[in-house]
Protein backbone atom coordinates (compact mmCIF):
# COMPACT_ATOMS: atom_id res chain seq x y z
CA UNK A 1 0.00 0.00 0.00
CA UNK A 2 1.17 3.36 -0.83
CA UNK A 3 1.33 6.37 2.13
CA UNK A 4 0.98 9.73 1.68
CA UNK A 5 3.91 12.38 2.79
CA UNK A 6 1.94 12.95 6.55
CA UNK A 7 3.93 16.15 6.50
CA UNK A 8 1.10 17.65 3.96
CA UNK A 9 -1.76 16.61 6.99
CA UNK A 10 -0.57 19.15 8.92
CA UNK A 11 -0.66 22.11 6.73
CA UNK A 12 -3.72 24.77 7.69
CA UNK A 13 -6.48 23.27 5.81
CA UNK A 14 -7.16 26.15 3.39
CA UNK A 15 -4.82 28.45 1.61
CA UNK A 16 -5.25 32.15 2.70
CA UNK A 17 -6.22 33.31 -0.70
CA UNK A 18 -8.07 30.27 -1.59
CA UNK A 19 -10.47 31.15 1.50
CA UNK A 20 -10.57 34.99 1.06
CA UNK A 21 -11.69 33.72 -2.83
CA UNK A 22 -13.78 31.35 -1.70
CA UNK A 23 -15.87 33.70 0.79
CA UNK A 24 -15.90 36.75 -1.80
CA UNK A 25 -17.52 34.36 -4.30
CA UNK A 26 -20.52 32.55 -1.50
CA UNK A 27 -20.80 36.84 -0.92
CA UNK A 28 -21.12 37.57 -4.45
CA UNK A 29 -23.75 34.48 -5.26
CA UNK A 30 -26.14 35.39 -2.36
CA UNK A 31 -25.92 39.16 -3.90
CA UNK A 32 -25.30 38.82 -7.43
CA UNK A 33 -26.30 42.69 -7.40
CA UNK A 34 -23.07 43.68 -5.12
CA UNK A 35 -19.99 45.26 -7.19
CA UNK A 36 -17.65 43.80 -5.13
CA UNK A 37 -13.99 45.45 -5.05
CA UNK A 38 -11.24 43.15 -4.70
CA UNK A 39 -7.91 45.16 -2.99
CA UNK A 40 -7.52 41.34 -1.50
CA UNK A 41 -5.03 39.35 -3.75
CA UNK A 42 -1.52 40.69 -4.54
CA UNK A 43 -1.94 40.32 -8.29
CA UNK A 44 -0.51 43.30 -10.13
CA UNK A 45 -3.07 45.04 -12.89
CA UNK A 46 -0.66 46.97 -15.19
CA UNK A 47 0.19 45.07 -18.74
CA UNK A 48 3.69 44.25 -19.38
CA UNK A 49 5.63 47.21 -20.49
CA UNK A 50 6.31 47.74 -24.39
CA UNK A 51 9.86 47.01 -24.31
CA UNK A 52 8.64 43.10 -22.73
CA UNK A 53 6.05 42.91 -25.04
CA UNK A 54 8.47 43.78 -27.77
CA UNK A 55 11.32 41.20 -26.85
CA UNK A 56 8.89 38.49 -26.31
CA UNK A 57 7.15 38.74 -29.77
CA UNK A 58 11.43 38.97 -31.12
CA UNK A 59 11.43 35.83 -29.09
CA UNK A 60 8.86 34.00 -30.42
CA UNK A 61 9.76 34.92 -33.99
CA UNK A 62 13.14 33.35 -32.83
CA UNK A 63 11.21 30.22 -32.23
CA UNK A 64 9.45 30.18 -35.27
CA UNK A 65 12.79 29.95 -37.50
CA UNK A 66 15.03 26.83 -38.32
CA UNK A 67 17.92 29.18 -37.73
CA UNK A 68 17.13 31.42 -34.51
CA UNK A 69 15.22 28.35 -33.26
CA UNK A 70 16.18 27.27 -29.13
CA UNK A 71 15.15 24.07 -27.86
CA UNK A 72 16.20 23.43 -23.98
CA UNK A 73 18.47 25.90 -22.27
CA UNK A 74 20.48 25.68 -19.51
CA UNK A 75 18.53 24.81 -16.56
CA UNK A 76 20.17 27.91 -14.43
CA UNK A 77 18.78 30.34 -16.93
CA UNK A 78 20.32 31.53 -20.31
CA UNK A 79 23.38 33.74 -20.26
CA UNK A 80 21.99 37.10 -21.86
CA UNK A 81 19.66 37.13 -18.19
CA UNK A 82 22.15 36.04 -16.08
CA UNK A 83 24.81 38.86 -16.99
CA UNK A 84 22.25 41.73 -17.67
CA UNK A 85 21.11 40.78 -13.75
CA UNK A 86 24.17 40.82 -12.37
CA UNK A 87 25.18 43.73 -14.02
CA UNK A 88 21.78 45.59 -13.66
CA UNK A 89 20.91 44.93 -10.14
CA UNK A 90 24.20 43.89 -8.39
CA UNK A 91 27.53 45.38 -9.97
CA UNK A 92 25.82 49.06 -11.01
CA UNK A 93 24.76 49.11 -7.00
CA UNK A 94 29.01 48.47 -6.25
CA UNK A 95 27.18 44.70 -4.98
CA UNK A 96 29.86 41.42 -5.96
CA UNK A 97 27.37 38.50 -7.38
CA UNK A 98 28.02 36.88 -10.17
CA UNK A 99 26.58 35.58 -12.89
CA UNK A 100 27.38 31.61 -12.03
CA UNK A 101 25.58 32.63 -8.57
CA UNK A 102 22.53 33.52 -10.43
CA UNK A 103 19.63 31.09 -11.02
CA UNK A 104 16.76 32.04 -13.31
CA UNK A 105 13.23 30.16 -12.84
CA UNK A 106 9.63 30.63 -13.20
CA UNK A 107 9.35 32.84 -10.30
CA UNK A 108 10.20 32.95 -6.53
CA UNK A 109 7.22 31.31 -5.29
CA UNK A 110 8.88 27.51 -6.49
CA UNK A 111 12.52 28.88 -5.54
CA UNK A 112 11.50 30.03 -1.91
CA UNK A 113 9.78 26.59 -1.34
CA UNK A 114 12.40 24.41 -3.44
CA UNK A 115 15.32 25.45 -1.55
CA UNK A 116 13.81 23.22 1.21
CA UNK A 117 15.38 20.07 -0.73
CA UNK A 118 18.86 20.82 -0.20
CA UNK A 119 18.51 21.23 3.58
CA UNK A 120 18.05 19.05 6.17
CA UNK A 121 14.82 18.20 7.63
CA UNK A 122 16.32 18.96 10.87
CA UNK A 123 16.80 22.20 10.84
CA UNK A 124 15.14 24.66 12.85
CA UNK A 125 13.28 26.89 11.48
CA UNK A 126 12.80 30.88 11.96
CA UNK A 127 9.83 32.71 10.78
CA UNK A 128 9.13 36.14 10.74
CA UNK A 129 5.63 36.54 11.74
CA UNK A 130 3.16 37.81 9.62
CA UNK A 131 4.77 36.94 6.67
CA UNK A 132 4.15 35.31 3.25
CA UNK A 133 2.88 31.91 3.90
CA UNK A 134 4.34 29.91 1.68
CA UNK A 135 7.64 29.65 4.05
CA UNK A 136 5.37 28.05 6.78
CA UNK A 137 3.84 25.68 4.48
CA UNK A 138 6.50 24.66 2.73
CA UNK A 139 8.96 24.07 5.87
CA UNK A 140 5.84 21.98 7.14
CA UNK A 141 5.99 19.84 3.74
CA UNK A 142 9.15 19.52 4.94
CA UNK A 143 8.78 18.19 8.20
CA UNK A 144 11.02 21.16 9.40
CA UNK A 145 10.08 22.64 12.86
CA UNK A 146 9.21 25.86 12.78
CA UNK A 147 9.70 29.15 15.56
CA UNK A 148 7.72 32.22 14.89
CA UNK A 149 9.69 35.62 15.47
CA UNK A 150 6.94 37.94 16.14
CA UNK A 151 6.66 40.94 14.33
CA UNK A 152 4.93 44.24 15.98
CA UNK A 153 4.55 47.99 15.48
CA UNK A 154 7.17 48.07 18.74
CA UNK A 155 9.84 46.41 16.30
CA UNK A 156 8.78 48.01 13.67
CA UNK A 157 7.71 44.61 12.28
CA UNK A 158 11.08 43.25 11.92
CA UNK A 159 11.65 40.82 14.96
CA UNK A 160 13.63 40.71 17.49
CA UNK A 161 17.01 38.85 16.96
CA UNK A 162 16.39 35.38 18.92
CA UNK A 163 18.24 34.32 22.05
CA UNK A 164 18.81 30.65 20.64
CA UNK A 165 20.25 29.30 17.77
CA UNK A 166 17.62 29.17 14.89
CA UNK A 167 19.22 27.22 11.71
CA UNK A 168 17.22 29.22 9.01
CA UNK A 169 15.69 32.20 9.21
CA UNK A 170 13.36 33.38 6.30
CA UNK A 171 13.16 37.55 6.08
CA UNK A 172 11.43 39.12 3.63
CA UNK A 173 11.74 43.10 3.29
CA UNK A 174 9.76 45.00 1.70
CA UNK A 175 7.93 43.01 3.63
CA UNK A 176 4.49 41.25 2.22
CA UNK A 177 2.17 41.56 4.18
CA UNK A 178 3.24 44.79 6.54
CA UNK A 179 4.90 46.94 4.04
CA UNK A 180 7.42 46.95 6.47
CA UNK A 181 11.35 48.09 5.32
CA UNK A 182 14.20 47.15 7.40
CA UNK A 183 17.55 48.94 7.59
CA UNK A 184 20.54 48.40 7.37
CA UNK A 185 21.47 48.37 11.08
CA UNK A 186 19.05 45.88 11.37
CA UNK A 187 20.29 43.63 8.90
CA UNK A 188 23.56 43.50 9.59
CA UNK A 189 22.35 42.59 13.52
CA UNK A 190 20.24 39.43 11.35
CA UNK A 191 23.46 38.87 9.34
CA UNK A 192 26.17 38.83 12.19
CA UNK A 193 23.40 36.88 14.14
CA UNK A 194 23.58 33.90 11.38
CA UNK A 195 27.08 34.56 10.87
CA UNK A 196 27.48 33.47 14.73
CA UNK A 197 25.35 30.28 14.65
CA UNK A 198 26.06 29.18 11.49
CA UNK A 199 22.24 29.92 10.32
CA UNK A 200 21.06 30.93 6.73
CA UNK A 201 18.95 33.76 5.93
CA UNK A 202 16.73 33.26 3.13
CA UNK A 203 15.90 36.95 2.13
CA UNK A 204 13.16 37.32 0.36
CA UNK A 205 13.64 40.51 -2.08
CA UNK A 206 10.60 40.20 -4.18
CA UNK A 207 9.38 43.80 -3.89
CA UNK A 208 12.87 45.65 -4.34
CA UNK A 209 11.70 47.74 -6.63
CA UNK A 210 9.43 49.65 -4.45
CA UNK A 211 12.18 50.85 -2.72
CA UNK A 212 12.78 55.21 -3.23
CA UNK A 213 14.24 55.78 0.25
CA UNK A 214 17.95 54.82 -0.73
CA UNK A 215 19.40 54.49 2.68
CA UNK A 216 17.00 51.35 2.78
CA UNK A 217 18.97 48.14 1.64
CA UNK A 218 17.61 46.39 -1.65
CA UNK A 219 20.09 43.08 -1.33
CA UNK A 220 21.15 41.36 1.51
CA UNK A 221 24.60 40.70 -0.19
CA UNK A 222 25.32 45.44 0.34
CA UNK A 223 25.71 43.88 3.85
CA UNK A 224 29.15 42.65 4.99
CA UNK A 225 29.22 39.01 6.19
CA UNK A 226 25.81 38.16 4.36
CA UNK A 227 27.81 36.04 0.77
CA UNK A 228 28.88 33.41 4.17
CA UNK A 229 25.12 33.26 5.25
CA UNK A 230 22.62 34.45 3.18
CA UNK A 231 20.64 33.01 -0.26
CA UNK A 232 18.32 35.74 -1.78
CA UNK A 233 15.11 35.18 -4.05
CA UNK A 234 14.28 37.84 -6.62
CA UNK A 235 11.08 37.52 -8.90
CA UNK A 236 10.13 40.24 -12.09
CA UNK A 237 6.35 39.36 -11.24
CA UNK A 238 5.88 42.58 -9.01
CA UNK A 239 8.72 44.69 -10.67
CA UNK A 240 7.86 44.45 -13.95
CA UNK A 241 4.08 42.38 -14.01
CA UNK A 242 5.35 39.28 -14.29
CA UNK A 243 2.85 36.98 -12.65
CA UNK A 244 1.55 35.83 -15.60
CA UNK A 245 4.56 35.29 -17.54
CA UNK A 246 6.64 34.38 -14.80
CA UNK A 247 10.58 34.88 -14.44
CA UNK A 248 12.99 35.00 -11.18
CA UNK A 249 15.58 34.36 -9.79
CA UNK A 250 17.59 33.34 -6.66
CA UNK A 251 21.20 34.12 -5.74
CA UNK A 252 23.75 31.43 -4.24
CA UNK A 253 26.68 32.71 -3.64
CA UNK A 254 29.73 30.70 -3.77
CA UNK A 255 30.74 31.92 -0.35
CA UNK A 256 27.94 29.97 1.52
CA UNK A 257 28.88 26.55 3.02
CA UNK A 258 27.22 24.28 5.26
CA UNK A 259 27.95 21.36 6.99
CA UNK A 260 27.20 17.71 6.17
CA UNK A 261 26.33 15.39 9.46
CA UNK A 262 29.79 14.15 9.34
CA UNK A 263 31.36 17.79 9.57
CA UNK A 264 32.74 18.74 6.31
CA UNK A 265 31.56 21.63 4.67
CA UNK A 266 29.35 21.58 1.21
CA UNK A 267 28.82 24.11 -1.58
CA UNK A 268 25.40 25.46 -0.88
CA UNK A 269 25.93 26.77 -4.87
CA UNK A 270 26.97 23.66 -6.32
CA UNK A 271 23.72 21.68 -4.45
CA UNK A 272 21.52 23.88 -5.43
CA UNK A 273 23.03 23.84 -9.48
CA UNK A 274 22.32 19.89 -9.11
CA UNK A 275 18.82 20.09 -7.76
CA UNK A 276 18.13 22.40 -10.27
CA UNK A 277 19.87 20.41 -13.29
CA UNK A 278 17.97 17.79 -11.93
CA UNK A 279 14.44 18.60 -11.39
CA UNK A 280 14.35 21.82 -13.26
CA UNK A 281 14.61 22.61 -17.03
CA UNK A 282 14.98 26.41 -17.49
CA UNK A 283 12.21 29.28 -17.55
CA UNK A 284 10.75 29.76 -20.91
CA UNK A 285 12.32 31.53 -23.43
CA UNK A 286 9.99 34.33 -24.20
CA UNK A 287 9.76 35.03 -20.27
CA UNK A 288 13.94 35.30 -20.12
CA UNK A 289 13.95 37.24 -23.31
CA UNK A 290 11.16 39.79 -21.94
CA UNK A 291 12.52 39.64 -18.50
CA UNK A 292 16.15 40.74 -19.73
CA UNK A 293 14.34 44.02 -21.97
CA UNK A 294 13.52 45.19 -18.25
CA UNK A 295 17.18 45.94 -18.02
CA UNK A 296 17.44 47.76 -21.01
CA UNK A 297 17.19 51.90 -20.12
CA UNK A 298 13.88 52.16 -22.29
CA UNK A 299 12.35 48.85 -20.30
CA UNK A 300 14.15 50.40 -16.95
CA UNK A 301 12.24 53.19 -17.64
CA UNK A 302 8.99 51.70 -18.17
CA UNK A 303 8.95 49.92 -15.59
CA UNK A 304 9.87 52.45 -12.96
CA UNK A 305 6.98 54.62 -14.19
CA UNK A 306 4.70 51.52 -13.53
CA UNK A 307 6.15 50.84 -9.96
CA UNK A 308 5.57 55.24 -9.48
CA UNK A 309 2.23 54.38 -10.28
CA UNK A 310 1.63 51.41 -7.69
CA UNK A 311 3.15 53.77 -5.25
CA UNK A 312 0.53 56.63 -5.96
CA UNK A 313 -2.28 54.05 -5.42
CA UNK A 314 -0.61 53.07 -2.31
CA UNK A 315 -0.39 56.87 -1.31
CA UNK A 316 -4.26 57.42 -1.96
CA UNK A 317 -4.54 54.23 0.12
CA UNK A 318 -2.80 55.44 3.23
CA UNK A 319 -3.94 58.94 3.44
CA UNK A 320 -7.40 57.62 3.60
CA UNK A 321 -6.40 55.75 6.57
CA UNK A 322 -4.75 58.42 8.15
CA UNK A 323 -7.55 60.49 7.42
CA UNK A 324 -9.68 58.01 9.37
CA UNK A 325 -7.91 58.55 12.51
CA UNK A 326 -5.84 54.85 11.79
CA UNK A 327 -1.61 54.58 11.78
CA UNK A 328 -1.12 52.59 8.51
CA UNK A 329 1.92 51.09 8.09
CA UNK A 330 3.97 49.92 4.35
CA UNK A 331 2.77 51.80 1.25
CA UNK A 332 5.81 54.02 1.03
CA UNK A 333 8.87 51.85 -0.32
CA UNK A 334 6.32 49.16 -0.70
CA UNK A 335 3.27 48.02 -2.74
CA UNK A 336 1.19 46.43 0.90
CA UNK A 337 -0.54 48.83 3.41
CA UNK A 338 -1.09 47.36 7.27
CA UNK A 339 -3.82 48.71 8.87
CA UNK A 340 -5.01 47.76 12.68
CA UNK A 341 -8.89 46.43 12.49
CA UNK A 342 -10.86 49.53 14.48
CA UNK A 343 -11.87 47.89 17.75
CA UNK A 344 -9.61 45.32 18.07
CA UNK A 345 -11.87 43.69 15.52
CA UNK A 346 -10.68 40.45 14.97
CA UNK A 347 -9.33 40.10 10.58
CA UNK A 348 -11.79 38.13 9.83
CA UNK A 349 -14.63 39.41 11.56
CA UNK A 350 -13.33 42.70 9.82
CA UNK A 351 -13.05 41.16 6.64
CA UNK A 352 -16.41 40.05 6.78
CA UNK A 353 -17.81 43.62 7.44
CA UNK A 354 -15.96 45.30 4.90
CA UNK A 355 -17.65 43.03 2.35
CA UNK A 356 -20.89 43.00 3.94
CA UNK A 357 -20.88 47.19 4.24
CA UNK A 358 -18.79 48.25 1.70
CA UNK A 359 -18.39 45.11 -0.52
CA UNK A 360 -14.84 46.04 -0.37
CA UNK A 361 -12.17 42.28 0.01
CA UNK A 362 -9.43 42.96 2.35
CA UNK A 363 -6.90 40.15 3.25
CA UNK A 364 -7.17 39.04 7.07
CA UNK A 365 -4.05 39.70 8.72
CA UNK A 366 -4.31 36.54 10.94
CA UNK A 367 -3.93 34.51 7.21
CA UNK A 368 -0.14 35.68 7.57
CA UNK A 369 -0.07 33.86 11.04
CA UNK A 370 -1.11 34.86 14.25
CA UNK A 371 0.99 37.98 15.00
CA UNK A 372 -1.22 39.45 11.99
CA UNK A 373 -4.25 39.09 14.40
CA UNK A 374 -6.13 42.35 14.33
CA UNK A 375 -4.32 43.56 11.27
CA UNK A 376 -5.80 43.68 7.46
CA UNK A 377 -3.60 44.22 4.35
CA UNK A 378 -4.80 46.63 1.19
CA UNK A 379 -2.79 46.42 -1.51
CA UNK A 380 -1.70 49.39 -4.27
CA UNK A 381 -1.49 47.02 -7.23
CA UNK A 382 -5.87 47.22 -7.80
CA UNK A 383 -7.22 49.61 -10.64
CA UNK A 384 -6.52 52.99 -9.40
CA UNK A 385 -10.41 54.42 -10.36
CA UNK A 386 -11.77 51.30 -7.95
CA UNK A 387 -9.14 51.69 -5.60
CA UNK A 388 -10.33 55.75 -5.23
CA UNK A 389 -14.08 53.92 -5.11
CA UNK A 390 -12.91 51.37 -2.39
CA UNK A 391 -11.70 54.25 -0.23
CA UNK A 392 -14.73 56.11 -0.19
CA UNK A 393 -17.24 53.28 0.50
CA UNK A 394 -14.23 52.30 3.15
CA UNK A 395 -14.27 55.80 4.86
CA UNK A 396 -18.19 55.93 4.82
CA UNK A 397 -18.51 52.28 6.19
CA UNK A 398 -16.13 53.16 9.58
CA UNK A 399 -17.80 56.41 10.00
CA UNK A 400 -20.70 54.41 10.93
CA UNK A 401 -19.52 51.85 12.92
N1 LIG B 1 7.72 36.34 -2.31
C1 LIG B 1 6.82 37.18 -1.80
C2 LIG B 1 7.13 37.89 -0.53
C3 LIG B 1 5.60 37.39 -2.43
O1 LIG B 1 4.71 38.22 -1.90
C4 LIG B 1 5.32 36.71 -3.62
C5 LIG B 1 4.06 36.87 -4.33
O2 LIG B 1 3.08 37.37 -3.88
C6 LIG B 1 6.29 35.83 -4.11
C7 LIG B 1 7.48 35.67 -3.44
C8 LIG B 1 6.03 35.01 -5.33
O3 LIG B 1 6.42 35.65 -6.44
P1 LIG B 1 6.42 34.93 -7.87
O4 LIG B 1 5.23 35.46 -8.60
O5 LIG B 1 7.72 35.36 -8.46
O6 LIG B 1 6.34 33.46 -7.68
Amino acid sequence: MAFVNENFLKLQQRYLFVEVAKRASAYKELHPEADVIRMGIGDVTLPLAPAVISAMHSAVEDLAHKETFQGYGPEHGMSFLRDAIVEGDYVSRGINVTADEVFINDGAKSDTGNIGDILSSANLVGITDPVYPVYVDTNTMGGRKIQFIPCSEENGFTGEIPQNRLDIIYLCYPNNPTGAVITREKLQKWVDYALENESVIMYDSAYEAFIRDESIPHSIYEIPGARECAIEFRSFSKTAGFTGARCGYTVVPKDLKLKSQSGEKVSVNALWERRQSCKFNGASYMAQKGAAAIYTPEGRRQITENIDFYLGTARIIRETFEGLGFNPMGGENAPYIWVKTPGEMDSWDFFDLLLDRANVVVTPGCGFGQAGQGYFRVTSFADRDRTIEAMERIKSCIKSL
